[in-house]
Order: structure tokens, then sequence, then C-alpha cells
């Protein structure tokens, strides 16, 4: 049966493609994807050759019709972005959602994502925790965006561009406080880094910084709150004295 498949790609270091993921792609009849050049030097990179159908947001009126198309005359399809997971701050929101109410199978396959790399080595806690993806970029509706989130008391993931950081970092630090964060920063590439600090030590050294970046956010911390675990110690010292 016709099926599309969404496959991630990788968002730096070119070996991060899953033997699975190299199998659809070399199996499927079109790839749908969000900039067909990037998407060419990919495959060729791993020398496939396929028809490719761009499919992104300013299309999406010929591609998806397209793509349905081929799905009835019996053909499967990759559909992929530039970088890691389709639909994750990507294109093909749509097309999934048409797809599905045409009980067309989608299946999901395995691979990279900026936010849970950066999430699981930033040392934040990672067992809760909220992607937000990309804050508006008019400073009205970003300030709006970060009061809903203020509240909330677990890890947060943002992508940010390196232009627009720190106008981003200044004013997450007015509405949010100054918290714990982290800067992680060309993940699987050669120049990766994670910056460890708050958000006003990270706002001192981020002028300079280039290259594709994630901001681990810490929740909001009660500072009043009861911690058991300090109660217990506590009681502990003072029998000990
Ligand atoms: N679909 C992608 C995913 O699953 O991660 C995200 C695409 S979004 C258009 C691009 C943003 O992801 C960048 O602006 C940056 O915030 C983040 N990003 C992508 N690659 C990255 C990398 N190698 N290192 C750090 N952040 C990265």
């Amino acid at each position: 049966r016709p099926t599309v498949y969404l496959v991630p790609t990788p968002i730096g270091n070119l070996t991060e493609l899953t033997p699975r993921a190299l199998d659809i792609l070399n199996q499927v009849d079109l790839v749908a994807a969000e900039d067909t050049r990037n998407t060419r030097k990919l495959l060729t990179h791993y020398g496939i050759h396929k028809s490719l159908l761009a499919c992104h947001e300013h299309n999406q009126k010929v591609a998806i019709p397209q793509v349905l198309e081929a799905i009835e005359s019996g053909k499967s399809i990759a559909v992929v972005s530039d970088a890691g997971y389709p639909l994750v701050s990507d294109p093909g929101q749509h097309l999934v959602e048409t797809l599905i109410q045409k009980e067309i199978p989608v299946v999901s396959i395995s691979g990279p994502n900026a936010a849970l790399d950066a999430l699981v080595a930033s040392g934040l806690p990672c067992y809760h925790y909220m992607f937000y993806g990309f804050l508006d970029n008019k400073h009205n509706k970003r300030v709006q965006e970060l009061e809903t989130l203020k509240a909330f008391p677990y890890t947060i993931l943002f992508y940010e561009a390196p232009h627009r950081i720190q106008t981003t970092l200044t004013d997450m630090l007015t509405v949010l406080g100054d918290r714990k964060m982290v800067l992680a920063r060309e993940l699987t590439k050669v120049h990766e880094e994670y910056l460890r600090g708050t958000i006003s030590e990270i706002l001192d050294v981020c002028e300079e910084l280039k290259g594709e970046m994630v901001i681990v956010m810490d929740g909001y911390q009660e500072e009043d709150s009861f911690d058991l675990d300090k109660a217990v110690d506590r009681v502990i010292d003072l029998s000990q004295t």
C-alpha cells in the first residue's frame, strides 16, 4: 500500500542519517522536500537518485494535490525538510493533516532533532519538558508568548537564529527573570559547544556567537517551595549536633 514516510535528515553531521532512513530514501518513488536543491545535495552524497518535488509552506496548494496524485498512482513518498524532522519548526503540517484525513498511511522514521540533542546534554531536567520552537520575531508578540510560558515549571526548548539571540535573551531576562539556561550551538558539527550559565551570563558572551543554536531554559522554580530532601538533611544535621 502506498505510504508516506516522514524522514528526519542530519542537522549537521552527515553520518547521522540512520540505516532505516537510507533504506526508505532508496525505496520510495518520490521525495517531497522543503528545498529540492538542499535535498538533492544530501541524496547525491549518498548516491541516491530520485525524483524530487518541492513541498513547502508557500506552494502547498499545488504540492499537496501532487503528493495525493502520486499516492493514487501507487507511489510511495518520503517527506524531508532541510534538517532534522519535517514538521518540527519546518514544513509538512498541512500535508500530514490531509493524508490522515484521507486515511493514507503515514509512518514516522526516527532520526536527528536539534532540540532533543540539546536537551539531553544540557544538564537541565529532561523528564518533563516543553518544546516551543521559534518565538515570534516581533517584540510585542514575543513578550506575550514569554508571559504565557513564565510559570511553566519544566525545561523549555527554543530555536533561535544567531542574529536574534541577543534580543531574544534580553526579552527572556526581562520576562522570565535571571534563570539558568544552556545555549547549545552547532550540534553534531566541528564547533559544537554548550554554554551554561544564567541568562545574563550568556547574554554577556552571545554577541559574538554564530551558527545554529538551541536555547534550553530552566522552568519556573518557586523559591520558597518546600524541599523535602533539604528538610530531611536539616533534621539529620540538627540531630547530630
Ligand atoms: N526540523 C529541525 C529539527 O528537527 O531539529 C529544526 C528546523 S528549524 C528551521 C532550524 C533551527 O533548529 C535552527 O534555527 C536552530 O535553532 C535549530 N538547529 C538546527 N540544527 C542545529 C544544530 N546543528 N545545532 C543547534 N541548533 C540547530
